[in-house]
């Protein structure tokens, strides 16, 4: 039997609000200025238990969208479909209809789904409790789920977005990558600390809106923030490097696991937008890719193109694409054209000059993590060829054949 591991140990007290007092203050100073200074927004209008959760709405179409495009959608679909019951009897040829233009087509669809569900499948019952609605709506997420269960329903539960990701790390000086699940955690506990008993959906709204309108990415307003007493990161730029409250440096030496990495420490220049701090991306690898547009007169007159099929697995698994060659990075000029025609001699049978290989440009194309250059070339064939079957599938194509075949927009640009 080994020997238990010991519980990790608790965040240093400068990262967590653990005075309550404070968070009673903090909680009544955000309120307050909500209710000064809150946006007026469709979806806060009056919640009516008859009514399909306006959040739910208004929260899965702001996703990936603005507001300002939102509003006008969510206007039309809360006519539309003002209950469950109507949602649940829409095709989802109706919902497409509305969602025309908003992008991400399967989030209307899931909305239409979830409905359905609770019609057919919890008796026409929404759920009520964050836990709940994340189990048994499709499309709803953790943070959905929590702002439906507060906004809607009442539920003392917090969430967390981009907003509040922000706001919590300059809050409390957490300078650990924001976006690693150990920090996701603590922000979503000290929201669940923080959020208002008696008025959880407007404190998380707050919340939110204090990120979306004050506390913001590039220059926040801290002189007219309602929470600046309360905030770690307004402190240090205040006071520098050499601040008279001590608990505000007494972790980051260590291996403090909120604290920013020892080899990034707090930039003065940068004040309170030290917080938050993501992991550096990886920068794109820079790829060159030697292809060849092969073209003959089709047996109408019509000019024919040539596309051959990836390999099944990895980058573009399974697409068309002109004849392509990957590049060594240091080829160069008529290298990289005799790479070119080298490649396609063995793949036709038949000699292929590199003179012969008209260069026509550059196309770049930038994948998720890849900085591609395609260096296009053009080939007119006379005869017809015989292509190596072995090597990979071809076929030839007329333009418009071209374009409603599976290819990628890269080779679409080339
Ligand atoms: Fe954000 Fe500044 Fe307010 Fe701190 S004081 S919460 S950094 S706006």
């Amino acid at each position: 039997a080994g020997v238990p591991a010991a519980a990790p140990a608790p965040p240093p007290a400068r990262h967590l609000f653990s005075d309550p007092a404070e968070v009673e203050a903090l909680r009544r100073n955000l309120l307050a200025w909500y209710d000064r200074c809150k946006r007026d927004l469709p979806w806060r209008a009056l919640v009516s238990p008859a009514l399909l959760p306006a959040v739910w709405v208004s929260e899965i179409m702001l996703q990936q969208t603005q507001v300002a495009t939102v509003i006008d959608y969510y206007t039309r679909w809360m006519q539309k479909w003002p209950t469950l019951q109507a949602l649940a009897q829409a095709s989802l040829e109706e919902v497409n209809e509305l969602w025309a233009g908003l992008g991400y087509y399967s989030r209307g669809k899931r909305l239409q789904e979830a409905a359905r569900k609770v019609v057919s499948e919890l008796a026409g019952r929404m759920p009520r409790r964050a836990e709940e609605l994340q189990k048994l709506l499709p499309g709803v997420g953790r943070y959905t789920a929590g702002a439906i269960a507060s906004i809607s329903y009442g539920q003392a539960t917090g969430v967390v977005d981009g907003n509040v990701i922000r706001v919590l790390c300059r809050l409390r000086c957490i300078g650990a990558d924001s976006s690693s699940p150990a920090v996701i955690d603590q922000l979503w506990d000290m929201a669940n600390v923080l959020v208002d008993r008696s008025r959880p959906g407007d404190f998380n709204q707050a919340l939110m809106e204090l990120g979306a309108t004050v506390c913001v990415p590039k220059s926040p307003l801290c002189g007219e923030c309602p929470v600046k007493q309360h905030c770690q990161a307004w402190r240090r730029k205040l006071f520098g490097q050499a601040p008279p409250v001590p608990d505000v440096e007494d972790c980051g030496v260590g291996d403090c696991p909120l604290c920013p990495p020892a080899t990034e420490p707090w930039d003065s220049s940068l004040g309170v937008t030290n917080f938050p701090r993501k992991a550096a991306k990886k920068p794109p690898r820079a790829m060159r890719t030697a292809t060849c547009v092969l073209e003959r007169r089709g047996c109408h007159g019509a000019p024919e193109y040539l596309i051959v099929q990836r390999p099944s697995s990895g980058l573009l698994a399974g697409l068309w694409e002109f004849p392509s060659v990957p590049l060594a990075q240091d080829l160069q000029g008529e290298k990289e054209r005799e790479e070119l025609a080298d490649h396609l001699q063995a793949w036709m049978g038949q000699p292929v000059a590199a003179k012969g290989l008209q260069f026509i440009g550059e196309v770049i194309h930038i994948f998720s993590h890849i900085h591609q250059t395609y260096v296009v070339y053009s080939l007119h064939l006379d005869g017809d060829v015989t292509l190596d079957p072995a090597l990979s599938p071809s076929r030839w194509v007329t333009e418009d054949e071209f374009h409603a075949s599976a290819v990628s927009t890269a080779m679409k640009k080339v």
